[in-house]
């Protein structure tokens, strides 16, 4: 029988809603006050925001993806709507999450390498990208049911979380959703060990899930390979942000098609996630120490005079191993990044979109 979910908490789940409440309502103040710095102390704001919060997060999402998925402040300010009664709650149909699926991919594709023209040196621009991408996100909010508009659907964050998360440990409470109203299938939060191509009922699915996977480390490599511009950006920088990560993704693509004959799509997607994160790590590390290919970009402090370049290897070495055991190597718990809630009884006006 479906309770009401309040109904049916014991004190501990009460005690523990609370405790969740409570970290969500500050790491939300702590996204409004970055935000804040970044339109009015760039400098500190740019900081906090790229060279903090951006380095933890792919961390976080190999180690327990469920934090991320209940704490993220965006999360928060879409489902907003949906707490307070506002949300239309239309369901989407596979094809419609196909398509938002693979919008997401590209937006992170499009919107990655903007960093170095734009938005890596400049608060202003990245607390307007931030507001915009909060603006979208209650929208998605307002129109769709639970998280399959924006943190299931259109989020360019989603499609990270299901490329590193795949061997997560951690099954926490899915403090967002306090019945299940099966808005997405399958569900990210409640489906054990989900990867970017776990679902493959569209070619929009398809063509997502292999750009995630077999393009993605590419895509981070050929990244690091580009300086941050400042000032009036000139049509040939644009050309060259972009065109390192795309030659990334044909190379890392063209790997995959070969491995995909000689190891199990299991494998060869965890493979390609440790590489993405790893990758990711080996040069965001040595770049926030002061040790980066392009000096001063992305440094968050300047260690290059006190510890020698050795100890960095020994970092980057030792990080990648880490990501490898822990995503490849490691036996695989089968576990999902939440619990899902118990089924609520749906009783929709509008089924989906017309
Ligand atoms: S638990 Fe249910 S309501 Fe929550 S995100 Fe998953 S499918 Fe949607």
């Amino acid at each position: 029988m479906a309770t009401s979910s309040l109904q049916s908490k014991t004190p501990s789940t009460s005690q523990s809603t609370l405790v969740w409440r409570t970290i969500q309502s500050i790491v939300w103040l702590i996204g409004l006050a970055i935000v804040f710095n970044l339109f009015f102390y760039p400098t500190l704001g740019i900081h906090l925001f790229w060279n903090i919060l951006i380095p933890i997060a792919p961390l976080l999402l190999v180690l327990a993806t469920g934090v991320w998925r209940n704490v993220c402040p965006m999360a928060s300010t879409a489902l907003f709507p949906r707490y307070i009664g506002l949300s239309k709650k239309i369901k989407l149909t596979t094809a419609q999450s196909g398509k938002l699926y693979l919008t997401s991919v590209i937006l992170l594709f499009l919107i990655v390498p903007l960093r170095h023209l734009v938005f890596n040196t400049n608060g202003l621009a990245t607390g307007i990208l931030i507001l915009s991408l909060a603006l979208f996100a209650i929208v998605m909010g307002l129109l769709f049911e639970w998280k399959s508009g924006w943190c299931s659907g259109l989020c360019p964050v989603h499609p990270v979380e299901k490329l590193y998360g795949q061997n997560n440990r951690l099954s926490l409470p899915n403090i967002h959703c306090d019945k299940c109203y099966r808005c997405v299938t399958p569900c990210p939060d409640s489906t054990p060990a989900i990867n970017p191509v776990s679902s493959k009922k569209t070619a929009y699915h398809r063509i997502a899930g292999f750009l995630m996977t077999a393009a993605f480390p590419g895509f981070i490599w050929g990244w690091f390979q580009v300086p941050d511009y400042e000032g009036s950006i000139t049509f040939s920088q644009i050309v060259i942000a972009y065109e390192f990560p795309l030659l990334g993704v044909l190379v890392a693509s063209g790997l995959f098609l070969v491995l995909k004959r000689f190891l199990t799509a299991k494998k060869l997607i965890a493979i390609f996630s440790a590489l993405a994160v790893s990758c990711y790590y080996w040069y965001r590390l040595p770049a926030l120490i002061g040790f980066g290919i392009f000096p001063n970009d992305g440094m968050l402090i300047d260690l290059s005079h006190s510890i020698p370049k050795w100890v960095v290897s020994v970092i980057i070495i030792t990080t990648s191993l880490f990501f490898f055991w822990w995503i490849v190597f490691r036996k695989q718990k089968q576990i999902s990044w939440g619990s899902r809630p118990a089924y609520a009884k749906i009783s929709r006006t509008k089924t989906s979109l017309p």
